[in-house]
């Protein structure tokens, strides 16, 4: 019997993780980067479910999704070098999340960027059990994470209608990412057509304030296509 191979150190570190400068200073060693690849991607919240995405696995076959693909792609080549965030939208399934979760991997591998994916009903939810009495956390504690990060993912804006609060806490959010020359990135179901007859536009969504200024902020990037989940990856027992 054999007992499993252990990984042989590092033949640059010796497996201390740490390299000396000729100066004294201390830097890391290249073979910790999975490592702090995994804690950055960790950090920034990115749900298990959406672990693998990335723009190599987005397959759109309708043309807004191939296009939205490439602007992705521009965007997170570019980085930072980017004057504005994007506004995702189309129906469930067109791969949203997919995109907008890809970029924040990516920029948060390739070029170290410190960001956030956010889920707006979850934020809201968490700041309304805020007020309930014994609540250990304040509303200020959940926002100003969301404020000030690098580069914010808000993902599936308008899925709960909106309240006049929800409404004033988005626009405070953004507002102040916008102040701050922060980008965003953000999906939701609602564009600025209705997508049926009697449906509601994005504007009647999220008032009047947010929309203006999410088209200070963003690109617009609407997609459509097939439902992934429904007619092109059926739910499998087994893989
Ligand atoms: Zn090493």
């Amino acid at each position: 019997m054999t007992t499993p191979a252990q990984a042989p150190a590092c033949p640059i570190c010796n497996g201390f993780g740490v390299l000396e400068k000729p100066d004294g200073q201390l830097v890391a060693c290249a073979c910790r980067e999975p490592e702090r690849i995994l804690a950055r991607a960790r950090g920034a919240h990115i749900p298990d479910r959406y672990r693998s995405c990335s723009l190599a696995t987005f397959n759109g076959i309708h043309e807004s999704q191939k296009a939205a693909k490439a602007l992705a792609q521009r965007f997170v080549a570019a980085y930072p070098a980017v004057e504005s965030g994007l506004l995702i939208t189309g129906p469930a399934g067109v791969g949203k999340t997919h995109l907008a979760v890809a970029i924040l991997a990516e920029l948060v591998e390739s070029k170290f960027v410190r960001g956030l994916f956010c889920d707006f009903t979850d934020l809201l939810e968490r700041i309304q059990a805020t007020y309930t009495p014994g609540s250990d956390e304040n509303a200020d504690e959940i926002l100003e994470p969301c404020r000030e990060t690098e580069l914010l993912i808000l993902d599936e804006l308008g899925a709960r209608r909106p309240t006049d609060w929800a409404r004033d806490v988005l626009y405070g959010l953004l507002n102040t990412r916008y102040n701050r020359r922060r980008l965003t990135v953000i999906t939701t179901n609602f564009g600025d057509q209705a997508s049926q007859p009697g449906a509601e536009t994005l504007e009647m969504r999220v008032g009047t304030p947010v929309r203006s200024r999410l088209a200070e902020m963003c690109v617009l990037v609407p997609m459509t296509g097939p439902d992934y989940r429904r007619e092109v990856r059926p739910a499998r027992l087994f893989s």
